[in-house]
């Protein structure tokens, strides 16, 4: 036993070794792995993704992975960028699988970072159809999406008794090529639910979509927050309800990435604001 003051300090591969007791999932050249870092703070990182930093050759990261996180990698790796960076043109999605093949193919052990969940609203999915169609091995190492993470880091509870018993998480945006931002989805049903909503990429088109949750029935005093870089040191939380938040955002622009989210369990966080409240810069309540 070390005393506090003469810890050890452990590189990250021996700190991976001991937690997984020397049996982490091996990152094979010509191998991809899609790893999800989480929203913001890099302690979300879950000891998988960081076990493929750890022995990735090339990271191809996107632009809500925190870059402390790529701190981790050894240093002869490549780091390369794919993401959207302040509303400058991205790179084409069908570009960033195809580069995932080509490194793949030229045997490279293969990191695709990603903000959040692979899985969850962040085209995960796309790039392993693409890996899967190619023959390229794949494994996906989930992560903590913003919707729960996100949440959480904002003292807002995903669920709780009594409050709900279901929580949708829901794109604010639909696929390309739509007239209609909303059209994919039918708000008035999910209105009809009664249960909270967790907008990801809803900033934008929150307008409509408060307006088409209100005609389809959901009440316009439904507490209802914005949270701006949840997580990090910059996050930012705008609480209103369903009929003024999307006022308030309009004459408080929040930095991006933005989640929305609307429901009772808004309320909650009054409650639990206490313990929560060093880790939640509140720019205003209405
Ligand atoms: N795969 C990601 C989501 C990517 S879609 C995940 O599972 O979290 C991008 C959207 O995620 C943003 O528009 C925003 O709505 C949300 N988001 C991601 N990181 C966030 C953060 N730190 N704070 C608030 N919203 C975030």
């Amino acid at each position: 036993m070390t005393s506090e003051g003469e810890r050890p300090i452990i590189s990250p591969q021996r700190a991976v070794d001991l937690l997984l007791g020397g049996r982490g999932p091996v990152l094979q050249p010509g191998q991809v792995w899609l790893a999800g870092a989480g929203p913001g703070d890099r302690g979300h990182l879950t000891l998988h993704a960081l076990c493929g930093l750890i022995q990735a050759d090339v990271i191809v990261y996107d632009a809500l992975v925190d870059p402390g996180v790529l701190d981790l990698a050894r240093p002869e790796a490549s780091l390369e960028f794919a993401g959207k960076r302040g509303g400058r043109p991205s790179i084409h999605q069908s570009d960033i699988s195809a580069r995932l093949v080509s490194l793949a193919r030229d045997g490279r052990r293969v990191l695709r970072l990603k903000g959040g969940d692979p899985y969850v609203f962040g085209r995960g999915a796309e790039e392993a159809l693409v890996l899967a169609g190619a023959g390229i091995p794949f494994r996906i190492v989930p992560g903590l999406t913003a919707g729960l993470a996100g949440l959480a880091a904002a003292g807002i509870p995903a669920t709780m008794r009594g409050v709900n018993q279901a929580i949708v998480l829901a794109t604010g945006h639909s696929a390309e090529g739509e007239d209609d931002p909303v059209a994919s989805l039918d708000w008035a049903a999910l209105a009809r639910l009664g249960q909270p909503i967790v907008l990801y990429m809803a900033v934008r088109n929150l307008d409509v979509i408060a307006r088409r949750l209100i005609e389809g029935g959901m009440a316009p005093d439904v507490p209802a927050a914005a949270i701006s870089r949840a997580a990090t040191p910059e996050q930012r939380l705008l609480v209103g309800d369903l009929a003024t938040l999307p006022g308030l955002l309009e004459r408080t622009p929040l930095p991006t990435p933005a989640l929305i989210v609307i429901g009772g369990i808004v309320a909650m966080r009054d409650a639990l604001g206490g313990l929560a409240a060093e880790a939640v810069a509140v720019l205003g309540t209405f």
